[in-house]
């Protein structure tokens, strides 16, 4: 008898060293239900690093994938190879579904944790000048974009900072969001109240770790829990669309996520909630990435087990990156909340059919969610209408339900060098416009191409035969 190997040889990947960042082979194997990446750099040896804690769910990824849209134009060749390429390059598989325009390196906190490495002193304002130049580079790669996130550092603090909101405007941008630490928002109710002129359309992206003192000081630096409470509320008072962002590491906020999704459900003017593992990338005073690492699988199944809410059925991969987006979608209605996601089939989701419900249980719920869909009469185009912002969900016709019957649960998971996948990068559709006019997926700007990296990029390009 043959001696037998510990783990399921799966598949086979392109990953890269954390030490040196020179793209190095790895083995992608199951054992004990984890999915593993095995991977050997000739100069810094072997890693063995956990990617996954749930194999159905990691096979079931391979199988919920759609042919990738080409964005209109692309701004680097394939010459280095990925990820050394980013432009985006030609060799990308997705356009922007997301793309963050980052109009300041200053920050009214020096979190702890940031992967951009922000504070006060950080940096400079981008010129209004600059700005444009970035919206209009962004116009050139997608048309009509479908989400800009106005970003920072915190864009709050930019002097311009409406005038930055008013040249997005005037843009065919689908769908408008700012990324911010509410700490403006929470001061000035306001500044809320100027936010809502930008409705319909336009959504606040929160930051929203925690409910606890100490882990927003780990976090953050500092205890900000009131400034998250004043912050919804001036919001709520203004009616201003908001998403509660939540970085998550292991040992500190994981076991609040379904507090915060109950939290979510309460609050009237929160749409939804991205929870994102912290990506080992810019400042990282206090984490530990052996201990604090979490995995997209580890916050579907704590999803699952703390929301009283969502089932497997509900938290489905998202077509378009399908290992580092995951999501469930609810309706809220007459005071009942309704998971959605579970009524559409694999192929709804993945060919985007119209109104193409299965309904085949007598199942209450089932039944009057279907009722939900079939009620109203007069078509609304309006921007917040619901069937204008599902993305990657099919196209429902339902003219009676609106943006704020919608809550949205999505779980980000950016790539850093540990868990770093050619096959998913290629996907990533979460992009950053680099001030030079490049389109970089926000996994490998965070890796290769902010500044004070770029460097070290052109130093391993320096190594690398060319492609071509
Ligand atoms: S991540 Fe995308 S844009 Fe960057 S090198 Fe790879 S394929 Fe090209």
């Amino acid at each position: 008898m043959h001696p037998v190997r510990p783990y399921l040889y799966y598949d086979f990947t392109i990953s890269l060293c954390e030490v040196c960042l020179r793209r190095v082979d790895a083995k992608v194997v199951f054992e004990d239900n984890n999915v593993y990446m095995l991977k050997r750099c000739p100069e810094h040896g072997h890693r063995r690093v956990r990617i996954a804690s749930d194999v159905d769910y990691y096979k079931r990824c391979r199988e919920y994938i759609k042919p990738g849209e080409v964005p209109r134009k692309f701004s680097t060749a394939t010459h280095w190879g990925c990820p050394y390429d980013c432009g985006l390059c030609t060799d990308h598989e997705q356009h922007s579904c997301l793309t963050l325009i980052e109009v300041t390196d200053r920050c009214n906190l020096k979190c702890p944790t940031c992967y951009a490495s922000s504070g006060p002193h950080v940096g400079r304002h981008r010129t209004l000048d600059e700005i444009q130049k970035m919206l209009d580079t962004l116009v050139e790669h997608e048309g009509d974009p479908d989400v800009v996130q106005i970003s920072g550092g915190e864009p709050t603090v930019h002097p311009e900072f409406f005038a930055i909101l008013d040249e997005a405007k005037k843009r065919p941008i689908r769908h408008l969001m700012l990324n911010t630490n509410g700490i403006r928002i929470a001061r000035d109710p306001d500044f809320a109240k100027q936010l809502a002129d930008y409705m319909p359309g336009f959504e606040v992206y929160l930051q929203f770790d925690s409910f606890r003192p100490h882990v927003l000081e780990h976090l953050r630096g500092e205890d900000l829990t009131m400034v998250r409470q004043q912050a919804l509320d001036n919001l709520e008072a203004a009616g201003v669309s908001t998403t509660l962002v939540v970085t998550l590491e292991r040992g500190w906020n994981d076991d609040e996520i379904g507090d915060i999704i109950k939290f979510g459900l309460s609050r009237s003017c929160v749409r939804g909630v991205t929870f994102q593992p912290t990506q080992t990338a810019g400042r990282l005073d206090t984490y530990s990435e052996e201990t604090g690492r979490l995995t997209l699988t580890d916050v579907r199944t704590a999803i699952i087990e703390q929301s009283s809410l969502f089932t497997g059925d509900d938290l489905v991969p998202v077509p378009c990156n399908p290992d580092a987006l995951c999501m469930a979608y609810a309706l809220k209605y007459d005071g009942d909340v309704f998971p959605l996601t579970r009524l559409f089939s694999p192929s709804d989701l993945l060919e985007g059919t119209r109104n193409t419900i299965v309904f085949e249980e007598e199942d209450v719920v089932r039944e009057r969610a279907f009722r939900l869909f079939s009620t109203g009469t007069a078509s609304d185009d309006t921007p917040e209408a619901l069937d204008a912002l599902l993305c990657c969900l099919p196209k429902i016709n339902a003219p009676a339900l609106r943006y704020d019957n919608l809550f949205r649960v999505i779980i980000m998971q950016f790539l850093d060098p540990a868990i770093f996948d050619v096959r998913s990068v290629k996907r990533s559709c979460v992009h950053i416009v680099h001030p030079d006019g490049r389109i970089i997926p926000f996994d490998t700007m965070n890796i290769f191409y902010r500044d004070g990296l770029q460097e070290r990029t052109d130093q391993l390009r320096s190594e690398i035969r060319p492609t071509r």
